[in-house]
């Protein structure tokens, strides 16, 4: 079997996975590349590659830097067919909600670019059109569920712990007239997760494929997440009287945060007033993650009982108009207001930023990675005021990251999940990490499990 990273070698995305065996042709993933100045060019030169006729696809989750690129297959490109692509019923609810918000996001850059504006990117890569052809193509498949995508392969999607729907892929397929079974983890979720249910065991594997985002550090505590929470909300809704923005990704994180605020109120650990979300999409995200109870999390399944029976410890409401997004603004205090983008890229959030860092009694709360070269960025590296719709706007409120909540395992966690695999794989190779994340992993898989791991580099083919 031949493996081809074509994303999330040596990074975090841009994930897409080519995989040949006998004849047999078919991608893991096919995910945009998020963050930094050449993403844009990235996405464009991978969508318009050749990468030949595929069998079928495989995806994992429906964040965009795994299915972002997934609308190449709306039209039959190169004389290939409209290959089918296998994923979860909460993936497949997802994936068409999360394309259409991108195909949005690009065609309002392309705007932005025929007006002249710098920040622009050219022509979109996709239409809503494309995204609804694409959606026609997504087929639901349960977790643990052996499916025939190939007459050849047999496939079995895993509970990956991460957000709603993802999946670890377990696929057995012809090599050389044998059976061999390839493995590939996806992004792996911590146990403590509030959101989702716990993450299933790797099952046996000759070819294993690990993600490694974490693969250097572990996360802080829940506990000591929840002890930071408490004080800075404290602080800064009781005694400074201000409000709290909390930049954060439409899908997972924002549905995580506020089920940890539901948590707290419960306990009487937290008084928040006023709980916003001002993201249609996070609205989406929320639906169709409370569609699927038996996917998430018990304390998750009471929040969203919680919420339909109007019995929540705090008042929270979902901004859809720009009218209500902007009557946000006129709030002075006692607000927490979650919006988009998570790094503070793009989006609402951009807005609440300009009305509250200047105030004193205000605060920004970070609750994720926040990439190089990105706003978010900038603000927790301590920039005393930042560029905002064309104006400097001073950075007075203060500014905290949370450090535990991640949808993404750390390091002894990924260790875990590794530890509990039934045999040693043949071939394990490590993506979806920076390089030093990637090496860390790989010297402690060597150290205590004494597995040899290979790191994957982009473009370079493995026989696995
Ligand atoms: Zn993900």
């Amino acid at each position: 079997m031949k493996l081809r990273f074509l994303g999330a070698a040596g990074e975090v995305t841009g994930s897409c996975l080519l995989v040949e065996s006998d004849g047999v042709r078919f991608l893991v993933d096919c995910g945009m590349f998020q963050g930094g100045r050449d993403a844009a060019a990235k996405n464009r030169r991978a969508y318009a590659r050749e990468i030949g006729p595929i069998d079928f696809v495989l995806l994992t989750h429906a964040h965009i830097d795994h299915c972002g690129l997934l609308p190449r297959f709306a039209w039959p490109r190169h004389g290939s067919g409209l290959p089918s692509i296998y994923c979860t019923k909460p993936t497949a609810d997802l994936v068409p909600v999360m394309l259409a918000d991108s195909a949005f996001v690009q065609s309002r850059s392309a705007a932005r670019g025929r007006r002249g504006r710098a920040s622009a990117t050219e022509t979109p890569l996709y239409t809503a059109d494309d995204v609804r052809r694409l959606a026609t193509r997504l087929h639901a498949v349960p977790y643990g569920v052996e499916f025939r995508p190939h007459p050849q392969v047999a496939v079995r999607l895993h509970n990956a712990g991460h957000i709603v729907g993802a999946a670890s892929a377990e696929v057995r397929l012809a090599d050389g007239g044998r059976r061999r079974t390839l493995v590939a983890s996806g992004d792996l979720g911590e146990d403590s997760a509030l959101l989702v249910r716990d993450r299933d065991p790797p099952p046996a594997a000759d070819v294993l494929v690990v993600e490694s985002t974490y693969g250097d550090r572990n996360h802080r505590s829940l506990q000591d997440t929840e002890t930071e929470l408490v004080e800075v909300l404290h602080e800064v809704l009781v005694e400074r009287r201000g409000n709290v923005i909390v930049p954060a990704f439409a899908l997972g994180r924002t549905q995580e945060f506020i089920v940890l605020l539901y948590r707290l109120a419960k306990a009487g650990r937290i008084r928040v007033p006023l709980v916003f979300v001002d993201s249609p999409l996070a609205q989406q995200a929320a639906e169709a993650t409370f569609a699927h109870l038996d996917a998430v999390d018990e304390e998750a399944a009471e929040f969203h009982r919680a919420e339909r029976a109007r019995k929540l410890p705090f008042t929270l409401r979902y901004t859809e108009s720009v009218e209500d997004s902007m009557f946000l603004n006129s709030i002075r205090s006692g607000a927490v207001v979650i919006a988009a983008s998570g790094m503070c890229d793009a989006g609402r959030v951009r807005h609440h930023l300009r009305h509250n860092l200047p105030r004193r009694e205000c605060a920004v709360l970070f609750t994720g990675f926040q990439a190089a070269g990105t706003l978010g960025r900038r603000i927790v590296d301590g920039a005393r005021s930042v560029p905002l719709f064309g104006d400097q706007v001073a950075v007075n409120a203060s500014v905290h990251t949370l450090g535990g909540l991640s949808a993404h395992a750390g390091q002894d966690s990924l260790m875990q999940w590794l530890r509990a695999a039934p045999r040693k794989p043949r071939k394990v190779l490590i993506n979806h990490g920076e390089p030093l994340a990637a090496h860390t992993l790989s010297a402690r898989l060597a150290r205590e499990l004494k597995w040899s791991a290979t790191i994957a580099e982009p473009e370079t083919e493995y026989e696995a």
